[in-house]
């Protein structure tokens, strides 16, 4: 027996009509039921591919208007109080209100806010899920957290799938997972202690989607690939020892990262099937394949959901074939994980050339592999011989394409010296030679690199694109646009300026469309969150920089100016991070090919004067691994690759690195090790509490070079004061020497209009001002 399913589909829709419906609901022009009959038709359209392609189950319940976790909030009934529901509102209007919080307001009929109390409540907080792009709403929970089944929208669309007519798998996340992937609100809560409360929730309602009906419920558990507690372990035991009693078949999923010591227990735990991820953790597969008893079934997680490139079909027959055998016969096959982080299609995808094109599979494309494994393990090869050929033939013009390896990329990493990525001289000696080249004020003022994207550069970038703008009257455009910060900025006094990147659409895009080795498609997005999506480039081939990407347009900021202006790139690994990246050969190596690429931006730049060199690493932090024993190879290489590309210049020119959204202080000596002699960091909203990591606080790790902690949250409008950003830095100088702090805000300016940006700016200078004079 052959099954094929998958464990959840894109919900944005091939157009994005989620995120168009949603949008316009948010503002008012479709009611509700319009929107849910957007949902409705996109829900039958993406189980209709899903039984094209012979699954023998359509994936329901992985539907979500925002977030899947969020569903998981009112399926269960554990809307967090704060947000003072009555009961009364719309069951979706309180949904949106938790997603994305509510403003203070007089609330009444028609208000929609969903919430009833005056003071408007924030959102709850979101965070990436797992080590994906992705971002959940995490839950909240207290002593006083209760649960309770409202399973009317699951159910409908249970109903929904059943009339399509289609068999439906009920797919969600676990108990464990659920409570695990939530955040205590109560000093010392422990979470864990819901778990009987919760419990008998989850048994209400397997008890009535049997009754509907259902006969497989797939229960996501992905905590089980992470290094967990023997607490947490415990509680799985005990979780799927309880569901047992009830009479509904139990696909228990784990995916994205390694099962290691979680292992036996999870061929252990008493239910019907088990998925593992068989792309993250090939090695673990045919070990689960004999551990878990054969009256289990055994989901093989076998193409890829993560990524985009088509699968090889040829080994990935001969491993399930393999797998079929030890377990008698019996198997299921599926993409790794949710399709949610692959885009819909790239099948016809506009902006792709054919050859690229041809290599890569999204949801869709993946689904018609899942079609093309299960003809041919049921032996019914001859009807997929052509499918097989033509993946073959994919796969050997990826493997032979001159697009993909190139001999002198080869031979530079190859011949790199093992001192590639150290600086001439250490810290200290750079700083004197900084100090006696650029001659800063104490406090030193500058900005990350963004500042506002009027609507003007918006449509100018867009005319350009299209051709209706020549090329000639574009850069016209954007010297003006940086001519006009530049003025702004020695307006209101900063020391280190930026020429403002108008001319860049997004921070990786704009390199990897300067760089050999990426494509780019018209259509390819992945839900971020809510309604936000993003479009990943695909790095397919050996990188190098043919050309300058930003010499001219910061040479030209610095001739306008005699203070210095920061040259401004995006470092290795978060252009690694963001894009769909070949599977090819180890992501370090790919990585330092980018590095190298930068490396020769920053050589370029110092040799054309400019002294302060910025190269962006917010995604740093995500890259880290799951599990613990993966974290020191990665940081090692991460780091390596950093300093590759920052290494170039002499001691006097200034390296910045700049990083948004991180907890750093477990990998603060990796952070340091980077060696940049500034680095910028998120820390406004959090109080500067992150900084207390590092100024060594408790005896431990001191960060040795000079520190910008942001003095204020770019998120909103809203203009701090200037007593208010002093109070930060006054906080952040118990912690951080004086001479090492310098002021700026806590990341780009590029969502933020100039007004609030010039007024917010001008209390920031005057804020380090007050603070010279007092030293
Ligand atoms: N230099 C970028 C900017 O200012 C940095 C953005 C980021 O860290 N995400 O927009
Ligand atoms: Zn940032």
């Amino acid at each position: 027996m052959i099954r094929t399913h998958v464990l959840g589909f894109p919900r944005i829709g091939a157009q994005r009509e989620l995120k168009v419906a949603l949008e316009r609901h948010w503002r008012g022009e479709i009611d509700a039921a319009s929107l849910e009959a957007t949902g409705a038709e996109l829900r039958a359209r993406h189980w209709r591919l899903q039984l094209e392609a012979g699954l023998d189950r359509v994936a329901v319940g992985d539907f979500a208007f925002y977030d899947q976790v969020a569903n998981l909030i009112q399926l269960f009934g554990c809307e967090p109080r704060r947000f003072g529901f009555t009961g009364q509102e719309a069951p979706l209007q309180r949904y949106f209100a938790m997603a994305r919080g509510t403003t203070a307001h007089a609330h009444g009929e028609g208000c929609g806010c969903g919430a009833t109390s005056g003071e408007g409540a924030a959102a709850l907080e979101m965070t990436k899920w797992f080590d994906t792009n992705y971002h959940y709403l995490v839950p909240e929970f207290d002593g006083a957290t209760t649960f309770s089944l409202n399973a009317e929208r699951l159910l409908a669309e249970v109903d929904q799938a059943i009339a399509l007519p289609a068999s439906p798998k009920v797919a969600l996340l676990g108990p464990v997972s659920f409570l695990y992937l939530g955040k205590s609100k109560e000093e010392g809560f422990d979470r864990l202690s819901l778990l009987d409360k919760l419990l008998p929730a989850y048994e209400q309602l397997l008890t009535k989607l049997a009754a509907r009906g259902v006969t497989w419920v797939q229960l996501d558990e992905p905590i089980l690939g992470l290094d967990l507690e023997p607490a947490w372990q415990e509680a799985l035991r005990r979780a799927y020892a309880g569901l047992r009693k009830v009479d509904q078949h139990l696909l228990l999923a784990t995916y994205f990262s390694p099962l290691a010591e979680n292992l036996a227990l999870a061929c252990e735990l008493p239910v019907a099937g088990l998925h593992v991820d068989a792309v993250r953790a090939p090695e673990e597969l045919l070990e689960v394949a004999m551990r878990l008893p054969l009256d289990r079934e055994l989901s093989v997680g076998i193409v890829d959901g993560r990524n985009i490139w088509r699968a090889d079909l040829d080994a990935t027959l001969a491993r399930l074939r393999e797998v079929r055998e030890l377990r008698g016969g019996r198997i299921w096959v599926a993409a790794s994980c949710s399709l949610l982080h692959v885009p819909m299609s790239l099948r016809e995808d506009a902006s792709l050339d054919n050859e690229v094109r041809g290599w890569l599979a999204g949801a869709v494309e993946k689904l018609d592999e899942l079609r093309i494994l299960k003809r041919a393990l049921w032996g019914d090869e001859a009807s997929v011989v052509q499918a097989l050929l033509d993946a073959r033939a994919a796969r050997r013009s990826r493997e032979k394409s001159p697009r993909v390896r190139q001999l002198a990329v080869a031979q530079r990493l190859a011949a790199l010296p093992p001192d590639a990525d150290r600086r001439v001289s250490a810290f200290p000696a750079r700083r004197v030679a900084q100090r006696e080249r650029l001659r800063l004020p104490a406090f030193p003022t500058t900005t990350i690199g963004s500042f506002p994207q009027t609507p003007e550069i918006r449509a100018a970038r867009a005319a350009f694109k299209r051709g209706t703008l020549a090329g000639d009257a574009y850069r016209d455009a954007m010297r003006a646009e940086i001519e006009h910060a530049v003025r702004r900025q020695e307006a209101l006094g900063l020391d280190v300026l930026v020429h403002g990147e108008a001319e860049r659409n997004d921070m990786v895009e704009y390199f990897g469309e300067q760089l050999d080795g990426f494509a780019f498609t018209a259509n390819g997005w992945v839900q971020s969150y809510g309604s936000r999506c993003v479009k990943p480039p695909v790095l397919f081939g050996d990188v190098s920089r043919p050309t300058p990407m930003t010499v001219d347009w910061t040479t030209y900021a610095q001739s306008l100016t005699g203070r210095p202006m920061k040259g401004m790139l995006t470092g290795p690994i978060t252009i690694l991070q963001w894009s769909f990246v070949r599977d090819d050969q180890p992501r370090a190596d790919t990585a330092l090919q980018i590095a190298l690429a930068i490396r020769d931006e920053v050589a370029d730049l110092e040799g054309a004067g400019i002294a302060v060199i910025q190269i962006d690493e917010p995604a740093i932090r995500e890259g880290l691994p799951l599990r613990r024993s993966a974290r020191a190879a990665y940081l090692d290489w991460a780091t390596r690759a950093f300093r590759v590309a920052a290494s170039p210049v002499r001691d006097e020119t200034q390296i910045h690195t700049h990083m948004c959204y991180s907890e750093f202080n477990d990998i603060l000596p990796e952070i340091a090790a980077m060696d940049a002699d500034v680095i910028t960091i998120e820390t406004s909203r959090s109080d500067m509490e992150l900084l207390r990591g590092f100024g060594g606080e408790g005896g431990g790790f001191r960060y040795p070079n000079e520190i910008g902690p942001g003095v204020y949250d770019i998120h909103s409008p809203r203009v701090p004061a200037r007593e208010e950003m002093l109070r930060l830095l006054r906080k952040a100088a118990e912690v951080i020497p004086a001479e090492q702090l310098w002021v700026n805000p806590d990341c780009g300016l590029k969502t933020r209009g100039w007004p609030e940006t010039e007024a917010a700016l001008r209390h920031m200078v005057e804020a380090a001002q007050v603070l010279r004079a007092e030293v």
